[in-house]
């Protein structure tokens, strides 16, 4: 097709991250003819998995909640709800090697009790914690719950002052709050809003006793995203293009959009734009936000992930999290990467990576092993198959203080045109749920848009 002859489509959603790839689907499953256009060559955005000799990578860990419904229902969606399952019951080992009487391992668990006791009992023989701190946890968390997360207030302010003026310590911060918020936020509890903690702990541990179990792939995270996904949209009938990059956004005289990608102009009556908040603004229309120059003032968090193959095993457990260590959670891998022969794959998930997010892999590699050996002792005399780390420089947007009031909604000024993704005003950090949701939300105001009455998806999967 030349670019004297548009090709038409109902809908063109742009970026196959989670959150285009929700919109993709919903606005198939509503009847309209879509096209997707993702600029690598596959889908799943921020959420990949690659080849490394025998292995299959994933960029990062990625981890969900049993109150993540959106992201299950997309598990769901594609058919790939087997492939991630949840724990039964939240049980997080948590091991602390800065105490001067050796190595201690604690748990995070939960009783099926309902709300709030469903974590007293855990909480109350929490090893990590005094019981002065333990009985002051109790009271944080209750007053957490007063907290109404879609209050802008809130957004002002930050997680760490209103812990402190909740008498909470430095030591209740770094092994309870900043345990679960760093790698929930992204950000320590200082450069955390208030209203994304207060959605994070609140939904999580507040709102069923169930919430926090944790869910993570069986699999390389592509297979989901990518193969399953790729599947879902083929039967769904939307036409998926990758190595196609949207590089303009025209409005036409009717009403309508045109698509550039370079080699060819898609026309369509609805666009969502699901991509990341930078290629937004560059793409974006004159007139689409008031401000659009606040998309630029979104700031983003790094992740790393360090991955080291051991020649035997030396992890019993499928994950943990350390105290007293730089290192934050670990991850065994083996079984998802296809590694074969004896060894084990652990991978260390370090959020709000800032500092370390440059450093060269040998100074990262002087680092993370002799951490990784004060850990776990069985790694004491074990050979390293390969060692090797992960950057995701723009991996989330950064959840501080004030963020709430530069995300925008998923409508624009201009008829038609919708933003998606996990910056969007989902009330969500940037999480796999945030991305769904925010595909949802898209979706949503485009078939209203176009006239169309829809039943919301999470109404149809309860
Ligand atoms: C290392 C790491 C660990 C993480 N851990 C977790 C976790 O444990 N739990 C969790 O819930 N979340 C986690 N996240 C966050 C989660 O991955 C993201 O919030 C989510 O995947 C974002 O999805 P999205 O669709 O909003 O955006 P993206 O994934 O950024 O998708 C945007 C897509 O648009 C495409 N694109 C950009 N410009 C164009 C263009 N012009 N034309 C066509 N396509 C374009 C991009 O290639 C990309 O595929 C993690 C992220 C990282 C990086």
């Amino acid at each position: 097709m030349t670019d004297d002859a548009p090709r038409s489509s109902r809908a063109v959603v742009i970026g196959g991250g989670l959150a285009g790839i929700t919109s993709a689907l919903r606005l198939a499953d509503a009847g309209l003819d879509v096209t997707l256009l993702e600029g690598r060559p596959r889908l799943g955005g921020l959420a990949f998995s690659f080849r490394r000799g025998e292995l299959t990578v994933d960029n990062g860990q990625h981890v969900y909640l049993r109150c993540c419904t959106a992201y299950r229902w997309f598990l769901d969606r594609v058919d790939g709800a087997r492939l991630a399952p949840l724990q039964n019951r939240l049980d997080v080992p948590v091991l602390d090697v800065g105490r001067p009487s050796g190595p201690r391992l604690g748990r995070l668990r939960r009783n099926a009790l309902p709300v709030p006791f469903h974590l007293a009992a855990g909480l109350a023989t929490y090893p990590h914690l005094s019981l002065a701190e333990r009985a002051g946890v109790g009271r944080a968390a209750l007053a957490l719950g007063r907290l109404d997360p879609d209050d802008p207030a809130l957004d002002a302010v930050d997680f760490a002052s209103w812990l402190a003026r909740h008498g909470q310590s430095p030591r209740t911060i770094e092994a309870l709050w900043d345990l679960v918020g760093v790698a929930t936020l992204n950000a320590t509890a200082p450069n955390s809003s208030l209203a994304l903690a207060a959605k994070v702990f609140k939904t999580g541990l507040l709102s069923e006793p169930g919430a926090a179990d944790i869910g993570w792939a069986s699999v390389p995270l592509g297979e989901v995203h990518d193969t399953l996904a790729g599947k879902a949209l083929d039967s769904a009938g939307v036409r998926t293009e990758l190595r196609t990059k949207a590089s303009a956004l025209t409005r036409t005289e009717d009403g309508g959009w045109i698509v550039d990608t370079g080699g060819e102009r898609i026309e369509a009556e609805t666009v969502v734009l699901a991509v990341p908040q930078r290629e937004t603004h560059d793409l974006l229309p004159e007139g689409a936000l008031d401000e659009p120059g606040r998309l630029l003032d979104i700031g983003t968090s790094p992740i790393l992930n360090v991955h080291v193959v051991y020649d035997r095993e030396v992890l019993r457990r499928p994950f943990f999290a350390a105290l007293g260590s730089p290192v934050q959670w670990v991850f065994d891998r083996t079984d998802a990467s296809g590694l074969t022969g004896p060894g084990q794959y652990l991978a260390v998930s370090q959020s709000a990576a800032d500092e370390e997010i440059d450093l060269p892999v040998a100074e990262l590699r002087g680092r993370y092993l002799p951490e990784l050996e004060r850990l776990l002792p069985a790694a004491r005399g074990a050979g390293i198959r390969d060692f090797f780390v992960t950057r995701e420089r723009t991996a989330t947007f950064a959840p501080a203080p004030g963020v709430g009031r530069l995300r925008p909604g998923a409508r624009t000024r201009l008829p038609g045109l919708c933003l998606a993704g996990a910056w969007t005003a989902t009330g969500w950090p940037a999480t796999m749920e945030g991305a769904v949701r925010s595909g949802f939300s898209a979706a949503d105001a485009a078939l209203r848009a176009l006239g169309r009455s829809h039943e919301h998806p999470l109404q149809e999967a309860a």
